[in-house]
């Protein structure tokens, strides 16, 4: 239906025209994932604007998401498997038919059983591809996107993506496939600097400027979703249009390990560091005591949220690019060490003389409204 379907469902188009000659015939209009935007062009273009709306959850708590900065895409995914139990039913998607071919056969070689399925096989190869996933005698299917409309089986443990899709949705859309028995299931996304690179050339090598600026906004939110230091669910929540609500507590930034609290432990124990050497202002611990772990605390990620929407907020007005104004990694380390005057928020590490004009008032004003 939407302006993202264009090409593979041209049908769907030739929708309007019939319901303009048959007006009164009633009709439903279903979606596994849209968005907002995604929804209202559903609703404008079968002319439901008086028909009800359902629209249920796309949390799916019991998944477990994961992003990893793709470093060799194959031994992640090796070391992945390697510590999941044997008898766990996996899909893995590839973007590529030689993609599916190459990582089926090095799967098979480590002795993992294995299926490939993309949309050069046979229809038949293909059905019984899925028939023997389905019965559970193949534990890992390598595959295209092509994989996974109907396939309803219930204890998928993992949807493990080497390649990143185009948009959230597809990517929410494949990982459903995970846990729908609701036991523990996970989704992991490894994505590199060459995926980017070829998801902009794809969006951006699109004739119709229409479909640009879709396929623009949506690869945005994917890599949002990728590239977040807050909750991933938040930033699925909010895309779908939900209340963004309390982090999950359980997707790897949420989890105590996770990369945003080994920056922030990391963060600390500098800040920790500098505080007793440059001032001695408490007494350095006793003789054969470390120093107490630093924690991350909720309220510190609190702030943290509060300065990243003011540095939209900033972005915006200076027509700049978020990460041109300030990185994350220094508003996370301004919502832990809190500076409370101009001079403090220079030495915070990013941001230097001209960063503290431009933005340390706007800056020291949410870090004050928050502590007060
Ligand atoms: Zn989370």
């Amino acid at each position: 239906m939407s302006e993202w379907g264009h090409d593979f469902r041209p049908a769907y188009r030739k929708l309007s025209r019939w319901i303009e000659r048959i007006p009164r015939v009633p009709r439903v209009a279903l979606t596994a994932t849209a968005d907002p935007d995604t929804r209202r062009e559903i609703v404008d273009c079968l002319r439901l604007r008086s028909a009800r709306r359902f629209v249920t959850g796309f949390d799916r708590p019991n998944i477990r998401l994961r992003v990893d900065r793709k470093t060799n895409g194959m031994r992640q995914l090796l070391h992945f498997l390697e510590r999941r139990p044997d008898d766990e039913s996996g899909i893995v998607y590839r973007l590529t038919r030689t993609g599916v071919e190459s990582t089926a056969v090095r799967l098979a070689a480590e002795g993992y059983d294995v299926l490939p399925y993309h949309a050069g096989l046979s229809a038949g190869r293909r059905r019984a591809t899925e028939g023997r996933f389905l019965r559970g005698e193949a534990r890992l299917v390598v595959a295209t996107v092509a994989f996974g409309m109907g396939i309803d089986k219930p204890d998928v443990r993992f949807v493990y993506h080497v390649d990143p899709p185009r948009s959230l949705e597809a990517y929410i859309q494949e990982t459903g496939r995970a846990g729908r028995d609701g036991r523990p299931a996970r989704a992991v996304l490894t994505i590199g600097a060459a995926d980017v690179r070829r998801l902009r050339r794809w969006v951006d090598g699109g004739r119709d400027p229409n479909r640009r600026r879709v396929g623009r906004r949506k690869l945005e939110a994917l890599l949002e979703y990728c590239e977040t230091t807050r909750c991933r669910r938040q930033v699925v929540r909010e895309y779908f249009g939900e209340d963004r609500g309390e982090p999950c507590g359980d997707c790897d930034l949420c989890r105590p390990a996770g990369p945003l609290h080994r920056a922030a432990t990391a963060i600390r124990r500098g800040a920790v560091a500098i505080g007793r050497r440059g001032e001695r202002l408490r007494p350095s611990g006793l003789p054969g005591r470390s120093p107490p772990e630093p924690v991350f605390r909720e309220s510190d990620r609190r702030l943290y949220e509060k300065l990243r929407a003011k540095r939209t907020e900033l972005a915006r007005a200076w027509g700049l690019a978020p990460f041109m104004v300030l990185s994350d990694h220094t508003l996370l380390e301004m919502a832990l060490r809190r500076p409370g005057d101009p001079t403090e928020i220079e030495r915070v590490h990013g941001v230097g003389r001209t960063k503290r004009e431009r933005y340390g008032e706007e800056l020291l004003g949410v870090i004050r409204k928050f502590e007060r």
